[in-house]
């Protein structure tokens, strides 16, 4: 049994009623879900079931298994409400297409050099490259391109490539098509404005941090 994951048809829904499908001990999964379990980069959401805080969501093949305290009570066929933490996944989802925007201004501006990492949370998003030389050589130009595109607030389409395997795309007409699975923002211009920092991490290694202004 595998949960509807009901964050990518309505990223930006906090609040959902679900049925409890299988609790081992603190380990519950529910037949769908609001709560991302971390993936790709994207860190996990908070959240409750019921009244109980998420404490991990671990994505397993097609299923997220959350872990709860185990004084939870919850049973198998439990009608539930669960809620994440909106503040903290808004932030995630305009890093992470900060970030998304940032890997292919790269891609295309200086040749898909080797990405090497990349990690979201709600503070902070790096990108990491295998790179020679210092990086922020061509911040001037990034912060140009990624200003034009965020103020000019197109729409983002995310959508199945492959609904079978769960295989997930964000598109920007005239600009990219991009595998991805994680929680995406409708439109650029939900990004905001962005400041970008440059961190050596080892010889020819060059990393891209990414904060929200
Ligand atoms: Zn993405």
């Amino acid at each position: 049994m595998c949960v509807e994951k009901v964050f990518w048809h309505d990223p930006y829904l906090t609040e959902l009623t679900a049925k409890v499908t299988s609790v081992t001990k603190e380990l519950v999964t529910v037949d769908r879900t609001i709560a991302y379990g971390f993936s790709g980069g994207q860190e996990s959401d908070y959240g409750t079931i019921n009244e109980n805080s998420i404490i991990t969501a671990d994505k397993q093949g097609k299923q997220i298994i959350y872990t709860l305290a185990e004084s939870h009570n919850l049973q198998v066929g439990d009608r539930v409400i669960m809620r994440i933490d909106w503040d903290r996944r808004y932030k995630i989802m305009r890093l992470h297409f900060a970030a998304e925007l940032v890997l292919e201004l790269v891609n295309q501006n200086f040749n898909k050099p080797e990405k090497i990492g990349a990690h979201i949370g709600q503070d902070k998003a790096r990108v990491d490259f295998v790179w020679q030389g210092n990086i922020s050589q061509i911040f001037e130009l990034l912060e140009r391109e990624l200003k034009g595109i965020i103020d000019s607030d197109v729409p983002i389409e995310s959508e199945f490539s492959d609904e079978e395997n769960e295989a997930r795309y964000w598109e920007i007409e005239n600009f990219a098509k991009v595998s991805c699975g994680g929680t995406h923002i409708k439109r650029t211009g939900e990004v905001g404005q962005l400041v970008l920092k440059r961190n050596n991490i080892g010889k020819g290694k060059e990393r891209i941090e990414i904060t929200l202004r």
